[in-house]
């Protein structure tokens, strides 16, 4: 069987108690970023929110979808990108709202998270397990450089378990002047005896000190990621694995599929409609069609207004 061009590859650094991904997105970026029409900046944080939804939602220890919003007060206004595990290659999509006049000012700073999202925005993961079960909802104040360095401050603050993480999304420039995206990342985490959304393994009995250095040392090894072995198709996650960690021992699984999905539906959204309040139900009835297009996927969805709301009429 052919290796998936999308997948997240789980690896384990043996004897260190340490798990890890790899996640390429070598045609899945540009599946997803195709769908929208966004300037530069927003692909490139949103690829790497897709990557950053990959890794987590594959390393969770409840089988749900798992969702990954940034909210802010910047250019950025709101960023979604969630996976859904599912038969075969789990699923990913991602959106943004933004402000264009906004953005192109932002965009000639640094174009750091802070100038795309302001300095008070935040960062929530999701853990949705269906309606019957718990959501389980982590929120911390969005601080960092990148979103790699964001999602750090998650683990520090609500897990503290040991984490490192590099994220890269870039387009790439094809003959003939069009233009695909490319999105990739690696992470190392500790297991760590406590709860948490991960997945845990309670670690044997090692020397702290001892635990603290090789960890340091993953961390570094970590960092020397370049972000071309995280783009480049031809750098496949085991390859990237094995250069990083050969000397500690890698044994990697089975890697996960990945694909673009969106679970949206005429019947999901004609259910969405019959939701709404009295008052905007009555606005949109007043209207000639009733339109409502799919944020994730750009899908539109056009009704009659008697069909919209003869749920309940
Ligand atoms: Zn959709």
């Amino acid at each position: 069987m052919a290796a998936p061009s999308d997948y997240a590859l789980p690896f384990r650094i043996e004897g260190q108690n340490v798990n890890g991904r790899v996640v390429k997105l070598n045609a899945l970026a540009s599946e997803v970023l195709s769908r929208h029409d966004y300037p530069e900046a927003v692909n490139r944080l949103l690829g790497e929110a897709l990557v950053l939804a990959a890794m987590l939602g594959t390393m969770l220890k409840f089988d749900g979808r798992f969702i990954l919003q940034l909210q802010g007060s910047g250019p950025i206004s709101m960023l979604m990108a969630d996976y859904t595990p599912q038969e075969g290659a789990g699923g990913l999509r991602g959106f943004a709202q933004f402000d264009a006049d906004g953005l192109a000012d932002a965009s000639r700073e640094n174009g750091d998270l802070t100038s795309l999202l302001g300095d008070k925005g935040h960062m929530a993961f999701t853990v949705d397990q269906g309606a019957e079960m718990e959501r389980y909802q982590g929120i911390v104040p969005l601080e960092g450089a990148n979103l790699a360095d964001a999602a750090l401050g998650y683990f520090d603050r609500s897990e503290q378990i040991g984490t490192a993480i590099k994220l890269a999304a870039a387009p790439l420039l094809l003959p003939g002047g069009r233009t695909e995206w490319r999105a990739g990342g690696i992470v190392v985490q500790q297991m760590a005896a406590r709860g948490g959304i991960v997945d845990i393994e309670t670690p044997p009995e090692r020397d702290p000190d001892h635990i603290d250095d090789d960890w340091n040392r993953l961390a570094i090894l970590l960092a020397t990621a370049e972000p071309s072995e995280l783009l480049d198709a031809d750098v496949s996650g085991e390859q990237l694995a094995f250069r990083l960690f050969h000397e500690d021992g890698v044994r990697v699984f089975e890697p996960r599929g990945l694909q673009f999905a969106c679970p949206c539906t005429r019947e999901r959204v004609l259910n969405m409609l019959a939701g709404l309040s009295d008052q905007d139900q009555a606005e949109m009835q007043s209207q000639e069609n009733v339109e409502v297009r799919c944020e994730f996927c750009n899908e539109n969805y056009l009704f009659e207004p008697f069909e919209a709301f003869a749920q309940r009429h």
